[in-house]
């Protein structure tokens, strides 16, 4: 059993897209502009990885694919760990095959901060709760960490970085993230397809990546507009 960071937000949003991921990936689809948000962020994050000057960055993929090697990453976190490196960038954890990789673990003198880099400049409530996974992760780990940041994008292209502590609010998390982590490793397993309406979840906090899936009708429905439309 595992889950990543980006599996438990999307189990939470939805348990059904946990499950959707591990049985019929073929039915997703992730709309153009979504991805062009998702390579704008990793371009931020990117370059956010030098806002605290030198750093090691732990990312190493597969041979001849760009889907990171999980393990080694893990085992390069630890390499660095050991060493005292200062800043370590996509540290990689993982406790009982569930797993993250933080964008900036910045050495203390008692331990480690996170920083959580987000191409936004407004704190939604959903970063703290992803957050709370790494956090619940890197704890389990026994790495001692002091205090968590995210950091927005200010767009001043001068100052871009705004960071706004997140601490208590997270730490505050672990026991939610417990309760559902387990949850929701489970629950991906289930032999049989979970029966959930679509609502509100469709669409809150993100757009889901199986909406076509789960709105056949209304899908069909609008490509028989544009065929319409077309038409005239
Ligand atoms: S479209 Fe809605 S119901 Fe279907 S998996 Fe996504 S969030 Fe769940």
């Amino acid at each position: 059993m595992a889950i990543t960071k980006t599996g438990f937000m999307r189990g939470m949003q939805c348990p059904k897209m946990i499950w959707l991921d591990r049985h019929k990936p073929q039915f997703k689809i992730i709309p153009p502009e979504v991805q062009e948000r998702l390579d704008a962020g990793n371009e931020f994050g990117d370059r956010a990885m030098s806002m605290f000057g030198p750093y090691e960055e732990m990312t190493i993929y597969r041979p001849g694919t760009l889907i990171p090697d999980k393990k080694a990453m893990v085992a390069n976190t630890l390499k660095h760990l050991e060493a005292g490196t200062p800043v370590i960038c996509e540290a990689a954890f993982m406790n009982y095959n569930n797993y993250c990789a933080v964008d900036i673990l910045r050495k203390t003198d008692t331990g480690y901060d996170i920083y959580e880099v987000k191409n936004t400049n407004e704190l939604k409530e959903q970063f703290i709760e992803d957050s709370a996974f790494q956090y619940y992760i890197i704890d389990r780990c026994q790495i001692k960490i002091d205090r968590i940041y995210i950091v927005l994008n200010s767009e001043n292209e001068d100052d871009p970085y705004l960071i706004e502590e997140v601490t208590d609010k997270v730490k505050k998390l672990k026991n939610w993230v417990n309760e559902n982590i387990w949850r929701l490793n489970r629950l991906q397993y289930e032999k049989d397809e979970i029966d959930i309406e679509p609502g509100i979840q469709c669409n809150e906090p993100y757009e889901c990546w199986y909406y076509g899936y789960c709105h056949p009708a209304k899908q069909e429905h609008s490509e028989e507009r544009k065929l319409i439309d077309e038409d005239i």
